[in-house]
């Protein structure tokens, strides 16, 4: 059985952009891979060191989102990144196999840093961030890591780690593949070409009718199209774009498209009808996870067995890492 490893920064609850990007991917293949889900609250402390009460909170709250949308403690490993101290010690090693330059040339680093203001005075560990995936990625020995687009150079950066570990100190890590999905970037709310947890322009999974209504009712569309009669763009509209990943029905999507293309059709007749397509798909995980909501020792519990499951897979990584390494014996 091949290997999946997956995970989130527990810096906010879910929204549809993990969803479509990630979630989904997860769910359809638990059953036929090892999966290993990674709750990042190590990585999340990179960008908010101030803030270890909120990583905290949300690792409850991601572990929600994961259980109400099908991830199965069953099947799937669910593992939190702070009980497993290995991956720190393997982040160390491989720090030595990248360069300064390297890293400066992550692009999504790059973008991250400038959204977060950082510049020069970016934290240490958020510039080394890709190392410490690469440490997740090769820990559970992942053959296969469904990720959203903005994440493809993380995996990039990690494949470069393995072959170079693998040159010098023998073969030892397994090379891992991105899997991305369909819908790989989902844009923000607010025409942003990435919703994001910490961007302000998301709607989460766990986002009331109320909220939800009044998100979608806000959001950016085609600045030109002030009129209904007017013709409007549907390329870059993410109204148009959510429709694409949630509206199960494709016939309509387009017919609304040809419509709103050839003017006639207004901006809030098609939120309407986003906001129908969105509480559709969104209620039943609402129900579910307010459900488990009301047994946190349960969810705590799967927390607690995930991650000594996982972490006696890193111990035996890091084992084979140290041997390579002339570090035992
Ligand atoms: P933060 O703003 O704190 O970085 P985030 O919203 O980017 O949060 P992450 O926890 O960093 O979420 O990402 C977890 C996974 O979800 C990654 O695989 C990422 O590629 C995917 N993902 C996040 N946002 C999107 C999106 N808008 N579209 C598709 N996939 C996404
Ligand atoms: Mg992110």
């Amino acid at each position: 059985m091949k290997t999946i490893l997956t995970g989130d920064r527990p810096t906010g609850p879910l929204h549809l952009g993990h969803y479509v990007g990630s979630l989904a991917n997860r769910v359809e293949l638990q059953r036929e891979y090892a999966t290993y889900v990674l709750i990042a609250d190590v990585q999340a402390l990179t960008d908010h060191a101030d803030e270890p009460e909120r990583v905290r909170r949300n690792v409850l709250e991601v572990a929600l989102d994961y259980l109400a949308v099908g991830i199965d403690p069953a099947v799937a490993t669910v593992v939190v990144q702070s009980g497993v101290p290995e991956l720190a010690e393997l982040t160390i090693y491989y720090l030595n196999l990248v360069t300064v330059a390297r890293l400066g040339r992550n692009p999504t680093v790059k973008e991250e840093m400038q959204q977060k203001g950082f510049g020069a005075e970016v934290p240490a560990g958020f510039f080394v961030y890709p190392v410490s995936q690469a440490a997740d990625i090769t820990a559970f020995r992942a053959d296969v890591v469904p990720v959203g687009e903005d994440q493809l150079p993380m995996i990039e950066q990690t494949v470069e780690i393995v072959r170079r570990f693998n040159r010098l100190y023998g073969a030892t890590l397994v090379e891992p593949a991105a899997l991305v999905a369909k819908h790989a970037r989902l844009p923000g709310t607010d025409g942003q070409s990435k919703m994001g947890k910490s961007l302000g322009n998301a709607i989460f999974l766990s986002d009331s009718r109320d909220v939800v209504s009044k998100k979608v009712m806000g959001m950016y569309t085609d600045p030109q199209h002030v009129r209904a009669d007017l013709p409007g763009i549907v390329e870059g509209n993410p109204v148009f774009s959510y429709l694409d990943a949630f509206d199960p029905d494709a016939a309509a999507v387009a017919e609304l498209k040809a419509r709103y293309r050839a003017g006639g059709l207004g901006d809030v007749a098609v939120k309407r009808r986003l906001i129908e397509v969105l509480e559709a798909f969104l209620a039943p995980i609402r129900t579910r996870r307010s459900e488990l909501a009301r047994d946190p020792a349960m969810v705590e519990r799967v927390l607690r067995e995930g991650t000594a499951r996982g972490r006696a897979v890193v111990r035996e990584t890091l084992g084979d890492v140290r041997r390579a390494l002339h570090l035992e014996g």
